[in-house]
C-alpha cells in the first residue's frame, strides 16, 4: 500500500526520538544511553529549543542518528484559547496538531496530535478524510512532533501533558509505528507518560482494534460513532462496509476494560442525518451494558467547505442529549475547541494557510 512506504530517513538513518536506550547502546553511544535518552526526551532539559547534549554525545549521535525534529511552521489561536499548529516534516509534507491548555485548576496541556498524512478512511464529513492518505508517520516523527510542540509550548514536565491521536489520520491503520511511539512516550526515563493520558481514536478499524487491545502499554480507546444503523453508518464512514456496527460491539466487549478504564465515543451529530429521535435510542440500545463504562462525547458538526453536511440546530442538540442522559448515559454535548479556527474532530487541512501547501492534496488518494 502506497502510505506503507517508509518516510525518507536522511542520510538512510534512523531516527534520534525513536530509538530506546537499548538502541542508543547497540549503536555505540559512548557514555550512558540512558542518560542520552532521558537528554533527547525530557524537552524541559533542553537548551535553545534542543537537547543539552555535549559535544562528544552529539557529534557521535549525528554521526548514526536523524538529530531532525518537524518543524513548528504556522500557528493559528482560536478564541476559546487553543491553538491549531502546522508541522513541517522532513521531506516538507505537513501534518496538523492543535494544543489545548487548561486554565482550570492546574497547568495541564493536550495536544491532539497525527499519525499519518493525510487520512484513507474517507469519512464524508472529514477535511482530512477528503485529502486522501499520504503516508504514515514514523515512531521517531510522533515523538518528534510532540517534543517539538513541547519545547515550543510547554507543558514544562511529562506529568502535565495529554495526548489525544485524533489529528491528521486513522492511528490503528498505522499501528507499529503507533505502538512504538506510545512505549517511547511512556519510557520512564523519557516523558514518562502514564498509559491513561494517551487516547487513540479510532473510526472502527477493528482489526487494529483487536490487536491494540492485547499490547502494553495499552493506552485509552476513543472510538468515533456518529451513526446508528449500519445503513446510514456505511454512508458516512466506508469502514463500516468492512466491521459493522454489531462487529465493532463485539470487538468493544472483547477489549476487557480494566479498573478506571472508559471507553470515549465521538457522535458528529449531523443535521437530518444522525440526530432522530430514534437515533438516540438505538445509540442507547447499541451502548448497552457499557453505558456505566464510557464518555459519550456529542459534537455538533463543524461545517466546512469540502461537505454538504449541515450543523443540526441547539434544540435538536439538547433533545438529543436528553433521551440519552434519560437512557442512563453518560453525555456531554463538546463543543469542540479550535472550532472557529476548523482544528476541530474531522476539521483539520482546510484552514486556506495551514496543512495544504505542500502535501499534493488528493495525489495519492487511498
Ligand atoms: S474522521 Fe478520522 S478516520 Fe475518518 S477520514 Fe477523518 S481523520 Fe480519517
Amino acid at each position: 500500500m502506497p502510505w506503507d512506504r517508509p518516510a525518507p530517513e536522511r542520510g538512510g538513518l534512523p531516527s534520534a526520538w525513536s530509538l530506546f536506550p537499548e538502541d542508543l547502546a547497540a549503536l555505540g553511544c559512548p557514555g550512558s544511553a540512558l542518560e542520552t535518552f532521558r537528554r533527547l526526551h525530557r524537552p524541559w532539559t533542553w537548551q535553545d529549543g534542543a537537547p543539552a547534549l555535549g559535544p562528544g554525545i552529539r557529534r557521535w549521535l549525528e554521526g548514526v542518528a536523524d538529530l531532525s525534529l518537524p518543524r513548528l511552521v504556522e500557528q493559528q489561536p482560536s478564541e476559546d484559547g487553543s491553538t491549531k499548529l502546522a508541522l513541517e516534516l522532513g521531506d516538507g509534507k505537513r501534518i496538523e496538531a492543535v494544543h489545548m491548555p487548561r486554565r482550570v485548576r492546574n497547568p495541564r496541556v493536550t495536544y491532539c496530535v497525527s499519525s499519518q498524512v493525510g487520512c484513507a478512511m474517507g469519512c464524508t464529513f472529514c477535511a482530512t478524510g477528503s485529502m486522501g492518505i499520504l503516508r504514515n508517520l514514523q515512531a521517531g516523527e510522533i515523538l518528534g512532533q510532540v517534543l517539538a510542540l513541547m519545547a515550543a509550548l510547554g507543558p514544562d514536565r511529562g506529568h502535565e501533558l495529554t495526548l489525544v491521536f485524533m489529528g491528521m489520520g486513522e492511528p490503528l491503520h498505522n499501528l507499529e509505528n503507533l505502538h512504538r511511539a506510545i512505549r517511547l512516550l511512556c519510557h520512564e526515563s523519557g516523558l514518562g507518560l502514564g498509559k491513561g493520558r494517551i487516547t487513540v481514536s479510532t473510526a472502527g478499524l477493528v482489526s487494529g482494534l483487536e490487536k491494540l487491545a492485547l499490547m502494553e502499554p495499552r493506552p485509552l480507546l476513543a472510538l468515533s460513532l456518529n451513526a446508528t444503523t449500519d445503513e446510514a453508518r456505511s454512508r458516512t464512514m466506508p469502514v463500516n462496509r468492512v466491521w459493522n456496527l454489531a462487529r465493532l460491539r463485539e470487538a468493544l466487549d472483547r477489549w476487557g476494560l480494566r479498573r478506571g478504564e472508559k471507553f470515549t465515543f465521538e457522535y458528529v451529530l449531523i443535521a437530518g442525518e444522525n440526530d432522530t429521535e430514534a437515533d438516540a435510542e438505538r445509540l442507547a440500545d447499541w451502548l448497552g451494558d457499557l453505558r456505566s463504562a464510557h464518555n459519550l462525547n456529542l459534537i455538533p458538526l463543524n461545517e466546512h467547505d469540502a461537505s454538504t453536511f449541515r450543523t443540526p440546530e441547539e434544540d435538536r442538540v439538547q433533545a438529543f442529549a436528553q433521551r440519552l442522559k434519560a437512557r442512563g448515559c453518560f453525555v456531554t454535548v463538546r463543543r469542540s475547541r479550535g472550532r472557529d479556527i476548523q482544528g476541530a474532530c474531522g476539521q483539520l487541512v482546510k484552514a486556506p494557510g495551514l496543512g495544504r501547501k505542500d502535501n499534493e492534496v488528493g495525489q495519492e488518494r487511498g
